[in-house]
């Protein structure tokens, strides 16, 4: 077995050594236990915070423990009932694990539907999704011809999100990094325009794209992406707060918005939320993203790193958007 452990909390960028990557052999199983080869682990963002001890609403990964991560996989050996070899299960946090030793009472099997290959739980029909969707829906709430910006808008999260709106009736401005990002919102995704963050005036762009102004923002990024939506946001404005991506290597408190008094003038409604929040009403959701993706309605990509061993560095390709959608490693064949 393999593993990724926490060695030290990263000042500022992820350094060779902040994880070490320790061998050991596998136990035995308990009565009631379970051994899970990985097949998937999710890299999220928020890897970047649990490795810190920063005040976040989780407790922090502690030094010496295994780097936590979600991850998806197949039982290749059972002492459980409700498990048997070769059943495919979500392993929840599982960790930067080749293998996970669970209690089989606490394991769910993974969905499976026809044509629906096993990436899409771990990005449209997982977490991403429903993160893009309860904010979306249950925050943001679009209505139709409403005017809705997104940013990170061709990541995981974004790209989903930007097409719940779309599917909502509203028109959707995406924000990218570059033109390969934005032509894909525009040509694929059916975005009504993108703006290049890396080379153009973000301010000047949503000046143009929005010409009625913003009437929900879902934020992934914070810092100056966030003023430039925020300072153009209509009354009664919706922001899911979903992410601050560009401030998770900073060591200090990022500020808010520049323009907060105008949270107070136009009476915007700012919320922060986390998807595991959600868990529990996850139905309403899926109810409506399974339809949209089995009827191709719903367009998600999914960039696949093969191998345990690379995953640090490959953790790094979120915060330099050198990934093209949700990001993964492959820990063993399926
Ligand atoms: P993504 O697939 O969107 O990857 C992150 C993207 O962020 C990168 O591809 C990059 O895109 C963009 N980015 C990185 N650094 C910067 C920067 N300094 N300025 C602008 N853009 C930047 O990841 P996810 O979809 O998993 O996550 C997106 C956001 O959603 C994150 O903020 C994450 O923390 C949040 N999130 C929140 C959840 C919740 O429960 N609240 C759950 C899951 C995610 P580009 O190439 O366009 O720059």
């Amino acid at each position: 077995l393999k593993r990724w452990v926490l060695r030290n909390r990263p000042a500022g960028e992820i350094k060779p050594g902040d994880l070490e990557l320790v061998e050991e052999p596998i136990r035995d199983l308990a009565d009631g236990e379970v051994l899970v080869r990985t097949l998937y682990l999710s890299l999220d963002p928020t890897n970047r915070i649990w490795m810190s001890d920063q005040d976040q609403y989780m407790p922090p990964v502690q030094i010496g423990e295994t780097m936590r991560g979600g991850s998806l996989g197949v039982v290749e050996r059972s002492r459980s009932d409700r498990f048997k070899q070769g059943d495919v299960v979500n392993t929840g946090l599982g960790g930067w694990s080749t293998h996970t030793i669970a209690n089989g009472a606490f394991l769910m099997p993974a969905p499976q539907l026809p044509g629906v290959p096993l990436t899409a739980y771990m990005s449209v029909l997982g977490a991403t999704g429903l993160t893009a969707w309860f904010g979306m829906c249950d925050i943001g709430k679009p209505q139709p011809g409403e005017t809705v910006v997104v940013s990170a808008a061709a990541g995981a999260v974004g790209s989903v999100a930007g097409q719940i709106a779309k599917l909502k009736g509203a028109r959707v401005i995406g924000i990218a990094g570059g033109k390969a990002k934005c032509d894909w919102l525009t040509g694929e995704l059916g975005f009504d325009g993108a703006i290049d963050y890396k080379h153009e005036d973000v301010g000047a762009a949503l000046d143009r794209l929005c010409p009625n102004g913003i009437d929900v923002n879902f934020e992934n990024v914070g810092g100056d992406i966030m003023d430039a939506v925020v300072s153009r946001m209509n009354n009664f404005g919706r922001m899911p707060l979903c992410g601050m991506i560009s401030t998770y290597n900073d060591d200090r408190r990022p500020a808010g918005p520049t323009d907060f008094v105008r949270v107070l003038m136009h009476r915007l409604t700012i919320r922060g939320f986390i998807v595991t929040d959600f868990l529990p009403r996850a139905g309403e959701a899926m109810a409506e993203l399974i339809p949209w993706v089995t009827e191709g309605k719903l367009k998600w990509k999914v960039h696949v790193d093969q191998g345990l061993e690379g995953a640090m560095d490959s953790l790094q390709r979120l915060f330099t958007g050198n990934h093209d959608g949700k990001l993964l490693i492959q820990v063993s064949p399926e």
